[in-house]
């Protein structure tokens, strides 16, 4: 499928080429010009997962990628599977942590990696700015890749000792970089990377952050496995915690291409950019605030234009099929000990989602909240608000065993450049 730059529809690009550059001219985002709508969608959902991401990925990538191959990239890429599971007030979790790098990132990084794998594997440097979990998900999905390197960005003070120790200590063809100022600065020096035409000619840069269209469609698929494991609704609910709003746009394009989803809450914390344009049509991004959902502490979320661009072209409400919801970290700390009474150990992230969708949620529908993370990433926050002592998965505790490897560097262009070169 030809994809286009929203920032200049002119621009046209094939799913290869969107995957390989990342973004396009003027910094635009890839997406398709329409979104396919999938015939027969109870027989889709019979299916086990990997079935169900054949059909729903193969109207965009089906043209480049056949029908053989693109069933055996998916089962290198998803080796794991999400979880549902049922919580005692009747909303279920979409667990999307069992991966390797125990976050939901796995889906897109992975399959994003087996992607380039498909397509050749020609040198080039993989650039992406964390604020958290992408970089362990990139990390892990590239590492040891031939001909590709991985230099990941993120800022310093903004991820949690462990989370550090998961993606900064693999070495080889992975470089982490700890930067001394917020995500959005790291955001920023990718971005200008990808401007310096020196810089990405230098290095073949790609992006493999969430503005990488692979892994926003690979994100599609688990929302229509939630709904097969749901059967006989078709009122179904989710939410999902939102940074950069990837994971909601990979929602509304399910949502596009008919899965019968009645409304998408996007969850924030206080940096609450998109819940206050919902509520007074300016866009006016304040500056970013550390919060215990940390890998959602964005105020510029750059996704947000897809999102926009769904909801104008399929003409969805505000309020009605999409809204968003802002939650401070109290709040999100007494959502972690209610689930934990209830019986379910949640991370902050997962855990404010579900209090976003017992807020959001009417009679007769059916809540899902998306499980972002594994409890273990963020054991210290889970264990100050329930008490409760997560133990390390081996993943974990064998990677926190290791030294961090980092490079640390301010927030200034001119010297990230001259580290990146030499
Ligand atoms: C990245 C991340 C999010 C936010 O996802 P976006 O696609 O950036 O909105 C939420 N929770 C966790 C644990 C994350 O790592």
């Amino acid at each position: 499928m030809q994809l286009i730059n929203l920032a200049h529809p002119k621009q046209t690009v094939s799913f290869q080429q969107a995957l390989k550059q990342g973004q396009g001219v003027n910094r635009g985002l890839f997406f398709p010009p329409n979104i396919p709508s999938l015939e027969n969608i109870d027989a889709l959902l019979d299916g086990d997962f990997l079935a169900i991401c054949q059909r729903v990925l193969e109207p965009f990538v089906g043209d480049e990628i056949p029908e053989e191959p693109l069933g055996e990239l998916l089962q290198q890429a998803f080796t794991f599977t999400p979880r549902l599971v049922a919580t005692s007030d009747g909303s279920h979790a979409l667990e999307l942590f069992h991966g390797p790098s125990l976050a939901f990132k796995d889906f897109g990084a992975r399959f994003m990696a087996q992607c380039l794998h498909f397509f050749g594997d020609e040198e080039c440097t993989i650039l992406t700015a964390t604020s958290g979990d992408t970089g362990a998900a990139v990390a892990h999905a590239f590492h040891r890749v031939p001909n590709i390197d991985v230099v990941v960005l993120y800022p310093q003070n903004g991820v949690t000792p462990l989370q550090e120790k998961l993606f900064c200590t693999l070495g080889d063809n992975i470089r982490t970089f700890a930067v001394d100022d917020d995500f959005d600065t790291c955001q920023a020096l990718v971005k200008r990377s990808f401007e310096d035409d020196n810089i990405r000619r230098t290095l073949r840069l790609n992006s493999a952050n969430s503005i990488n269209i692979a892994r926003l469609l690979a994100q599609v698929c688990y929302y229509f496995e939630a709904a097969a494991r749901i059967p006989g609704n078709d009122k179904l609910v989710f939410s999902v915690p939102s940074g950069n709003f990837g994971n909601i746009t990979a929602g509304a394009i399910a949502k596009a291409m008919g899965l019968p989803i009645k409304r998408l809450i996007a969850a924030t914390n206080i940096n609450d950019t998109v819940p206050r344009f919902f509520q007074t049509g300016s866009w006016d991004p304040n500056p970013t605030v550390a919060t215990l959902s940390n890998a959602m502490d964005i105020s510029a979320p750059n996704n947000y234009v897809r999102l926009a661009r769904l909801i104008e072209q399929q003409h969805w409400s505000i309020g009605e099929d999409v809204v968003a919801v802002a939650i401070d970290d109290e709040t999100t700390t007494q959502a972690m000990q209610k689930l934990f009474a209830d019986g379910y150990l949640a991370e902050p992230h997962t855990a404010l989602a579900h209090h976003a969708l017992l807020a959001q949620q009417d009679r007769g529908e059916s809540g899902v909240f998306l499980g972002t993370a594994h409890p273990a990433k963020f054991l210290e926050r889970v264990e100050q608000a329930t008490g409760h002592q997560t133990p390390l998965p081996p993943v974990l505790a064998e990677h926190a065993q290791r030294e961090v490897l980092s490079t640390k560097i301010s927030g200034d262009y001119q010297e990230f450049r001259e580290t990146l070169l030499s």
